[in-house]
């Protein structure tokens, strides 16, 4: 997951001071009387915090590279059966598994994802450094998994009932080049039936995202016939034309809010000092939490690659050479924005109130949510509790504290709100 407008570091490690015990707490303000079967839900979360741990650790030494999801995938289910459930796993590999409503309600989707960025052959042991657990991909999004898995091992136990469906999901691609397909396909493909609402766990600490950060990320190859530095000069050249289009992305202007931003991030091309370059690639993302300034500086963008090459070819109007530059897409995210109050919001609001910490204002991030927020179904992304840093690096670790029971206990109570009771 990523986080808009603060640095990860930043925001993975809130951690809050909580006072209030969770059974003292008021309940929350439009609740009827405190469901016996949910009190006791709550109490299984906080009494075996140890067995949510346990299957953080564990499913998080089994590797999910990008695209090779299944292992993990095939464990988690294993796992989901074990508690009674009867998970399916779709044509992609997302683990679905399907807890029926007593009827009316909502059909919720609780996901979190099984894919990490960490290549195949990464060291995936989890290690114990003092109150930390170190390992690749323990915090995003071993912690989301272990807490879905906490949820649907408590309601069970406890016997809850929710009016809607609550559809318990790990899905493959988030990250990256995944460019979200695990959640496209559920919402393309119908495996999870209808969905009126999306909860994403991913993450650590207790934020709440709900405005999507969209992003179109590509890469641009510039390409000519190429030649010798010296004996062939004077015909267009593609890393020169790189340069003029990398220097007009330079320059785009783009509101300070809605936040939106661009980056060329890798170039590469060549094969030596004293060679015309046959090809040279730019790789490059824009994003927006507005789908209307993503489509600008879109526009702007692709305006900037024209124009480069239109330039190249012009400075040798003698060179009968072709340049061209091909833009391939690498990844899509929709952007979109939910209002602040949007009544799932409100409800991991109303429920951190009730569990004794200050309700988090909803944030902008790029998730699983992106997929729902931008075809219109209320979805946000709800932090897994504890603490941790290092998403997406080899040093990432995880700190349970004191209360990291509070996480499931969260996306429980929220859960609920949603699928209706
Ligand atoms: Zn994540």
């Amino acid at each position: 997951m990523h986080r808009g407008g603060a640095r990860p570091g930043v925001e993975m490690t809130r951690a809050l001071p909580l006072a209030l015990a969770v059974l003292a707490a008021p309940p929350i303000a439009r609740a009827q009387a405190p469901d016996p079967a949910v009190t006791r839900a709550l109490m299984i979360l906080e009494r075996d915090n140890a067995w949510t741990l346990e299957q953080q650790i564990a499913l998080c030494e089994i590797a999910a590279p990008p695209f090779k999801e299944a292992a993990r995938g095939a464990d988690y289910a294993r796992r989901f059966a074990a508690l009674g459930y009867h998970p399916v796993t779709d044509e992609i590999g997302n683990v679905i598994v399907t807890r029926p409503g007593t009827g009316g309600g909502r059909r919720l989707v609780l996901a979190a994802h099984l894919d990490t960025v960490f290549p195949e052959g990464t060291d995936v042991r989890v290690r114990h450094e003092g109150r930390r657990l170190a390992g690749p991909g323990i915090s995003d999004d071993c912690r989301g998994l272990a807490v879905v898995l906490a949820v649907a091992r408590a309601v069970s136990l406890a016997g809850v009932k929710s009016a809607g469906d609550i559809v318990f999901v790990g899905n493959v691609g988030e990250e990256g080049a995944g460019n979200l397909r695990g959640t496209r396909h559920l919402f393309q493909h119908g495996a999870a039936g209808r969905i009126d609402a999306f909860i994403s766990v991913d993450g650590v600490g207790l934020g709440v995202v709900h405005r999507a950060v969209g992003s179109n990320r590509y890469r641009v190859t510039f390409a000519g016939p190429g030649g010798h530095s010296y004996g062939d000069f004077g015909m267009p050249n593609p890393m020169h034309a790189m340069g003029r289009a990398i220097a007009a992305i330079a320059d785009i202007s783009v509101p300070a809010a809605p936040r939106t931003t661009f980056n060329v991030g890798l170039v590469s091309g060549g094969t030596s000092v004293n060679s015309i370059a046959m090809a040279a690639t730019l790789q490059m993302d824009l994003r927006s939490e507005s789908a209307t300034e993503l489509t600008r500086i879109d526009s702007a963008f692709r305006r900037a690659v024209a124009n480069a090459v239109t330039a190249e070819k012009a400075r040798w109007p003698g060179s009968p050479a072709g340049l061209t530059a091909v833009i391939d897409t690498i990844g899509i995210r929709p952007a979109g924005s939910q209002p602040d109050t949007l009544w799932l919001l409100r409800a991991a609001q109303d429920a951190a109130r009730r569990l004794g910490f200050p309700p988090p204002p909803g944030a902008a991030g790029s998730t699983d949510a992106n997929v729902p927020i931008g075809l219109g179904v209320p979805a946000i992304a709800m932090d897994g509790g504890g603490r941790g840093d290092g998403a997406h690096a080899l040093g990432e670790w995880y700190e349970d504290g004191d209360r990291g029971f509070l996480g499931p206990q969260w996306v429980l109570l929220v859960s609920l709100a949603a699928a209706g009771r």
